[in-house]
């Protein structure tokens, strides 16, 4: 197992590689919802001299997942009904996977575990902590069809017989139930891994001082306009072993979860590569993912961000599939152990966070004043689905770098009037104000309309369609 440097992956041929990506990225495009092409990642920097030769291809998981994406989860919202509506038939039915309930939400959902395999190796794997973080639950979902369908595939019987995964899939369903990131007490379960005052918190906590597992998987989804480090590409994928302690050392528990997360780099790259960022790993003294390293359990988070034209992160969950298959493998092969650790720490940051909606170029039009020259940036309550844009800065935004960019040069902004706040007859607009306005050629009320623009989404004037953006977001990347 070589251990280069990243000067070493700099300088890999690449042109041998970008081929085979092509061909792995086409197989999982057309297994997931419509997609079209990202900004050309930049030369995939992981040398696939370090993957251990007994790990299962991208390309056959990315089949693999084809064949056993659970059909009942299309949308990135469902309750907690919905998810066992979905998998309950099949993890009851399935010999191999066992179901128990591990606790009790706030309001009285039972929160399962499902186990797998019989080995040494302990492993364990929670989603939706975050109740609107569901891509890595309905990932889950699609591993249990696949142990449950194909105890005799190779890749399922190894994970049998050297490990025991117990996988939490719905850790929040209260929040899941209103699509919210608090439980229902409004506490981040997240943020409560020291105080332990949430049911929800209480049960992962009790599991996994009962099961003490070598291995642990934190599993959310991210702020989808993270960029990855200072480029313009959006980071589909976050990943951090994160720190046990102030000092952010690397011991012996959290060294292990380093090199995991480098397997995981190394199996998405095909898929995502270019679009992998390292989260912030501040140590923090109420997280889980933290305070469960800090407990022995060598953890890693996998966040999963944002891919263009993917608003149910469809896409994400097959690549979630690749990479905690491909971790699973490597922990039960003990390949992990030669994973470089590089892969990881030479990972980029998670970089800034962009606007959704930049309305550039434009002046802005108050009743009774004058015109002032002033862009405009907007972000949405919903970002995947575009809904709800609320003004978040008016003014000189000439760096700004948004989702989605209106051009309005020399035109008018007008804005409506429930975007305005009147106060004494004076009408005025404010930050938070829903980005709602007619784009005119004049400064005049009756001016020629060219864009009508609602909460954020932007129509030409007189026609009921179709939106400048083509109703998603068209990415830099
Ligand atoms: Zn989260």
């Amino acid at each position: 197992m070589s251990r280069g440097s990243p000067a070493a992956f700099a300088s890999y041929p690449t042109g041998l590689l970008m081929p085979v990506l092509l061909i792995v990225s086409a197989v999982l495009l057309a297994a997931c919802a419509p997609h079209s092409a990202q900004e050309p990642a930049p030369a995939a920097s992981a040398s696939d001299r370090n993957t251990p030769s007994e790990l299962p291809a991208t390309s056959e998981l990315v089949r693999l997942h084809e064949r056993f994406r659970v059909d009942g989860l299309t949308e990135r919202e469902f309750t907690h009904r919905e998810l066992w509506t979905a998998i309950e038939p099949l993890v009851e039915r399935s010999p191999v996977l066992e179901r128990s309930e591990i606790g009790r939400s706030a309001e009285g959902r039972p929160i399962y575990a499902v186990r797998y395999g019989h080995g040494s190796t302990t492993v364990l794997l929670w989603s939706q902590m975050h109740g609107d973080e569901s891509t890595a639950t309905m990932t889950l979902a699609d591993i249990f069809r696949f142990l449950a369908d194909s105890a005799e595939h190779p890749l399922a019987a190894r994970l049998a017989e050297k490990l025991t995964l117990v996988m939490v899939p719905m850790l929040n369903p209260d929040g899941a139930e209103r699509f919210q990131r608090h439980n229902a007490f409004g506490i981040d379960v997240n943020r409560d891994a020291r105080a332990l005052s949430t049911p929800e918190g209480r049960a992962l906590q009790a599991l996994q001082q009962r099961l003490k597992p070598e291995f642990g998987f934190n599993l959310h989804d991210q702020n989808v306009r993270t960029r990855v480090g200072g480029s313009e590409r959006l980071a589909a994928i976050a990943l951090l072993a994160p720190a046990y302690d102030e000092s952010r050392d690397y011991n012996e528990v959290r060294s292990r979860a380093r090199q995991v997360a480098a397997v995981i780099r190394q199996a998405v790259e095909p898929l995502v590569g270019g679009h992998i960022a390292r989260y912030d790993d501040t140590f923090n003294p109420r997280a889980f993912g933290d305070l469960i390293q800090s407990w022995g359990t060598s953890t890693v988070l996998i966040e999963s961000g944002g891919w263009k034209d993917d608003p149910e992160k469809q896409y994400l969950r097959g690549v979630n599939f690749v990479g905690i298959l491909s971790a699973l493998d490597a922990i039960a092969s003990d390949a992990y152990a030669g994973a470089d650790p590089a892969l990881y720490t030479t990972l980029p940051q998670n970089g800034r966070r962009v606007s959704d909606l930049l309305v550039r170029g434009g002046w802005l039009v108050l009743p009774g004043l004058a015109p002032v020259r002033a862009d405009l940036t907007a972000d949405y309550a919903d970002p995947l689905r575009l809904r709800g844009g609320r003004i978040t800065e008016v003014g000189d935004l000439t760096e700004a770098i948004a989702r989605d960019t209106l051009g309005v040069e020399g035109l008018y902004l007008h804005p409506e009037r429930d975007a305005l706040t009147d106060q004494g007859g004076r009408p005025s607009l404010s930050v938070e104000a829903p980005a709602s306005f007619v784009v005119r050629r004049g400064p005049e009320p009756t001016s020629e309309a060219v864009w009508v623009v609602l909460e954020g989404r932007a129509e030409k004037a007189g026609s009921p369609a179709p939106s400048p953006y083509g109703g998603s977001p068209p990415e830099p990347g």
